[in-house]
């Protein structure tokens, strides 16, 4: 039978480096199109996946084999400190209708995916696929982090129980073109793009909040996308699989502040606000050493600085319509 993928965010960040690498990469190649696949890329307007009446329409359109469930209410520090219970709810629903939907469909394997907020505050690093549940999550995101965290829980009971080929995937922080680049709710890197491409307008200063000592592992959209795409074809167990470049790769948030004053040509220097509280976690490297065991480990990540000008070239030229 032919496989039919439906990717469930497919709009989103994530999602649209997913369809890039499906359409570039050569057909029939490891990250390309095979002969016979149908991907559905489905946005919350295709249906609002909280709603299961919703959901079951759209499994019952499409038919998928593959599910790549992408949609989640995401956002950065701030959006999940201010939003708790909203962030929790409907993830929470968003998950259980298409794990749900999916069990009842006899879809044949669905990879959720996950984020590093998952994993415990006080933990040993670095981070480990087995160390998702050995403590409660960060108080700045736990809504998040535990609607996320329940899904590995969804996923054994699942196979337990009914058989069912789910899996998750952990990814680090994860930047490229179609990434919401609003000022207030978005990730780190983005909102730095944006804030910096308007002091640049402005002749203002870039501003960046905290002191820029916290440490990131940031992974290009379409590096991922390609483990994503590894994960569906040639992955079939229930545990984890942390998506990320090596730890080593870890970057300060004064570093990423230099690199895109120096991608966006701004003429000056981000100015920091110093406030450790407004930190977030200091650092939580992960290892990527499952992954690359079993992926190959010479599997290519794109440069940082190449990635990161990408990014930072597709902010400007579709200004006009980003998420802003
Ligand atoms: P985006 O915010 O860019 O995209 C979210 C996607 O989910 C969009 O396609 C959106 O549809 C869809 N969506 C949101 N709410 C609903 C809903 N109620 N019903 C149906 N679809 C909905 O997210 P990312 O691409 O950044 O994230 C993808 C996945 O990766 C998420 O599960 C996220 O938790 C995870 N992740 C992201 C990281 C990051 O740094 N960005 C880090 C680690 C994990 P629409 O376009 O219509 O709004």
């Amino acid at each position: 039978m032919a496989a039919v993928v439906l990717v469930t965010g497919g709009t989103g960040l994530v999602g649209k480096a997913i369809e890039y690498v499906i359409e570039h990469e050569p057909a029939g190649s490891r990250f390309g199109k095979k002969p016979g696949e149908t991907w559905i890329f489905a946005s919350s307007r295709d249906a609002d996946l909280r709603d299961p009446e919703e959901t079951r329409k759209l499994f019952e359109k499409y038919k998928p084999t593959h599910v790549i469930h992408l949609a989640a209410l995401v956002g950065g520090l701030f959006a999940n400190r201010e939003r708790k219970m909203t962030f929790l709810r409907d993830n929470m629903l968003i998950n259980d209708n298409v794990l749900h939907t999916a069990y009842l469909q006899k879809t044949q394997k669905v990879i959720s995916c996950l984020s590093t907020c998952v994993f415990p505050d006080k933990v040993e690093y670095p981070l480990t696929e087995e160390k998702v549940h050995l403590g409660p999550p960060h108080s700045s995101n736990f809504g998040y982090a535990h609607a996320k965290r329940m899904v590995d829980v969804q996923n054994h009971a699942y196979k337990e129980e009914f058989g069912c080929n789910f899996t998750s995937a952990i990814p680090t922080n994860v930047f490229g073109p179609h990434d919401n680049f609003d000022l207030k709710h978005a990730h780190v890197m983005p909102a730095l793009i944006h804030k910096c491409f308007l002091a640049q307008k402005n002749g203002t200063p870039f501003k960046v909040m905290g002191d820029g000592s916290p440490l990131r592992q940031f992974i290009y959209s379409r590096d991922l996308a390609k483990l994503f795409i590894w994960q569906l074809r040639e992955y079939d167990d229930v545990e984890p699989v942390i998506l990320s470049v090596d730890e080593k790769d870890e970057i300060s948030i004064r570093d990423l502040a230099t690199s895109i004053v120096k991608v966006m040509k701004f003429d000056g220097k981000a100015e920091f606000e110093n406030e450790a509280n407004d930190n977030g976690q200091d650092r939580k490297p992960a290892s990527n050493e499952k992954l690359l065991s079993l992926i190959g480990r010479d599997f290519k990540f794109t440069p940082f600085d190449v990635a990161l000008q990408e990014t930072a070239t597709w902010f400007l030229e579709n200004y006009a319509n980003a998420r802003t």
